[in-house]
């Protein structure tokens, strides 16, 4: 599986921020030891941003001068932004794993939240217009994703989740299946529920994961989920044996130290 990375996407930053440049600058560098090939994503336009989002959120972050806490109005965070939307969509055109930042489960059509700025992987699997699976495996409830695609005839969405934010994902609804973890399980726990979600009995054309790690033991903004390095080798052998075609993209997963070695350990394991 190729990586779509352009090390643009580190050049913004704000000091002590968890979503930091470092976290995809060192898994770049370890993947790419590993002998990873690399392709180079471009900008989205304009015009994809508005299959999923509202031109008014679109205009507020290309105009800039708004106020977030967790996004941050980083100059020219409009050109980072549809850029690591054109990860994703890089990423779904060649079967490829796409290491950009800023994330994008939590953007919704209107709203921005949760370090991300617009949803790269729902411009991507709507451009597409395929029938899809959408495998949702950070940490956090991808309410974004979640309400861009409620009611959709041909995309399904599937999530794993543990509690705080964003709050949404309590229960499932109309197409999106959705689990949340209120206490503490590791890796078998989590294998059992993944599978009791992905007994949809629908074929699908396409399977697109949001791929966060926040579900790794130590991170820090982690909560009940606790797997290991190993645990994504195991998640990526059950989506591989949807046996469809695969593209992923990066959300969360805050310990910049792992973050390469636990996607290695997930792609392996979707290629097996
Ligand atoms: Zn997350």
């Amino acid at each position: 599986m190729k990586i779509v990375y352009s090390k643009r996407c580190l050049e913004f930053k704000r000091r002590g921020h968890p979503e930091s440049p470092e976290r995809v600058g060192k898994a770049a560098e370890f993947l790419r030891e590993r002998g990873y090939e690399f392709a180079e994503p471009e900008k989205c336009r304009e015009e994809d941003l508005l299959e999923v989002h509202d031109k008014g959120l679109v205009e507020k972050i290309k105009e800039g001068g708004f106020h977030s806490m967790d996004c941050p109005d980083y100059e020219d965070i409009y050109g980072y932004a549809r850029l690591s939307v054109g990860g994703a969509m890089k990423a779904a055109e060649i079967n490829g794993f796409s290491l950009m930042r800023p994330p994008g489960h939590h953007a919704t059509r209107d709203s921005i939240g949760g370090f991300c700025y617009f949803n790269n992987i729902a411009v991507a699997v709507e451009k597409l217009g395929k029938r899809t699976l959408i495998a949702d495996i950070d940490r956090h409830h991808g309410n974004g994703t979640q309400d861009i695609f409620l009611g959709s005839d041909t995309v399904e969405y599937v999530s794993l989740h543990g509690t705080g934010y964003p709050g949404t994902g309590i229960k499932s609804k109309k197409n999106c299946h959705n689990h949340l973890f209120r206490r503490r399980v590791g890796e078998e726990e989590y294998m059992e529920i993944l599978d009791e979600l992905l007994s949809l009995g629908k074929e699908f054309e396409l399977l697109a994961v949001s791929a966060g790690f926040d579900t790794y033991k130590e991170d820090p903004l982690g909560s009940k989920i606790h797997l290991s390095t190993e645990s994504y080798r195991r998640l990526g052998q059950r989506l591989a044996e949807l046996n469809l075609p695969t593209f992923c993209v990066l959300e969360g997963g805050y310990v910049p130290e792992k973050l390469g070695e636990n996607i290695h350990s997930f792609v392996q394991g979707l290629e097996s």
